[in-house]
């Protein structure tokens, strides 16, 4: 079926793009809603990006799409940002329709990231964030909106980092990959360390306070190495399909006009790790 096909659609773009996720759980809520739509895997380069969001714009069968690497930041050049996404996240991954036709650009990683979070007061609470990549910015945005205290930035690049922190005005420090860790109520991997072909993270999680929250946006493997030793040691461990279902579901409603079906997330996981 081709984009030009009467039917409502949205899709996401990236290169590569095969490895994405997105059009097994868009493609599985369409099915469960009994929406007549579709989402698809849409191989973009960088050179093809305009050329791709002149074409989409005057297409009205086209919802929006979500934004991948390496366009996350690219992207902004091409659409609205009504929500200041360029001075805050810095990153799009969610593109859609406004009501007056204008393509806009927001950012549903950071929400995604803070749905399973959201339950717990946190302000005032100290974090620790590993990297400081397009994720760990999402994080550290969602972070700082809860009010959290003080972070952690274990990050390679000193400097990168430490203006992470002050672009989001959160206190706190950066310290390299081999420090040792300070007492903290949450630790969120946001680097590629542990995810399948990298070096996994070693560290000791010792220091964390007793009921510490270890969340690890790594999802392939979906028990990292990491998520392992934290709930051997007895710490609650969050997976990283929780944030990539939670900004899915963010992105369907922007595109679809309807959250999510309810009460079927256990099976849509055991789809997403097959
Ligand atoms: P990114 O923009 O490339 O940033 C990666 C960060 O990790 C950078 O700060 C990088 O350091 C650091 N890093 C990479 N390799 C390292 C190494 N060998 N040693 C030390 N630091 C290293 O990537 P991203 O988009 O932030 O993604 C990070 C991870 O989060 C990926 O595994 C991705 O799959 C995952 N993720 C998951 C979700 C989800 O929904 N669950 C969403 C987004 C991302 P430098 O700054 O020095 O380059």
């Amino acid at each position: 079926m081709t984009s030009s096909s009467p039917q409502p659609y949205a899709e996401v773009i990236g290169d590569p793009i095969a490895q994405s996720k997105s059009p097994l759980i868009h493609g599985f809520w369409l099915e469960k809603l009994g929406i007549k739509a579709r989402y698809t895997a849409n191989h973009v380069t960088a050179d093809q990006l305009g050329g791709y969001f002149d074409m989409r714009r005057g297409d009205p069968d086209w919802r929006g799409c979500n934004i991948t690497i390496p366009h996350k930041i690219a992207a902004l050049d091409h659409v609205s940002d009504p929500g200041d996404i360029r001075g805050s996240i810095g990153a799009v991954n969610t593109v859609f329709r406004g009501t007056d036709g204008a393509l806009i650009g927001t950012n549903t990683d950071a929400g995604g990231f803070f749905l399973p979070l959201a339950e717990m007061d946190w302000s005032g609470q100290s974090a620790i964030v590993i990297g400081a990549g397009g994720a760990a910015r999402a994080v550290l945005f969602a972070l700082a909106r809860a009010g959290i205290g003080e972070v952690t930035l274990l990050a390679r690049s000193g400097l990168k980092a430490a203006g992470l922190l002050a672009h989001f005005g959160l206190k706190g420090k950066v310290l390299p990959f081999d420090a040792k860790l300070l007492p903290a109520a949450l630790l969120v991997n946001a680097s590629p360390l542990g995810m399948k072909g990298q070096e996994p993270l070693h560290m000791d999680l010792s220091p964390l306070a007793p009921d510490a929250l270890v969340y690890d946006l790594v999802y392939v493997p979906l028990e990292t190495p990491l998520l392992k030793m934290a709930k051997s040691m007895g710490f609650e461990a969050i997976d990283g399909l929780d944030m990539l279902i939670g900004q899915a579901a963010l992105a369907f409603e922007l595109f679809f006009g309807e959250k999510p079906p309810e009460g079927h997330d256990d099976e849509l996981r055991d789809i997403l790790v097959r």
